[in-house]
């Protein structure tokens, strides 16, 4: 996992060097042209911030300060991404209205 991650970060910062495609940092996230820039954490992208927003909640954080926050976001990064957080935002009708038939 280590290994992967540190192949994977590798990787991206090739790509960011070669393309400046601004890849997202976080494991198993695709995403590019990330308009944030954390430092000490790399790029990342709308859908990773979104869902730590959510994350901090989920596990009670509330960081007050950029240190914690940064903190906390370091940690976060190093997770996988939430693949049950990932497409468009919709709320619960419209979720079950695009699955909605015409008989
Ligand atoms: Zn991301």
């Amino acid at each position: 996992m280590v290994i992967y991650h540190l192949l994977d970060t590798w990787q991206k910062n090739l790509n960011r060097i070669n393309m400046g495609v601004m890849s997202c940092y976080r494991p198993k996230c695709e995403n590019i042209m990330c308009d944030v820039y954390v430092d000490d954490v790399g790029y990342i992208c709308y859908e990773c911030e979104k869902e730590f927003k959510i994350y901090l909640e989920k596990h009670g954080l509330n960081p007050r300060t950029e240190g914690e926050i940064k903190g906390a976001l370091m940690v976060f990064m190093e997770s996988d991404k939430d693949e049950h957080m990932t497409g468009n935002e919709v709320d619960l009708n419209g979720f079950f209205n695009q699955y909605r038939r015409d008989y």
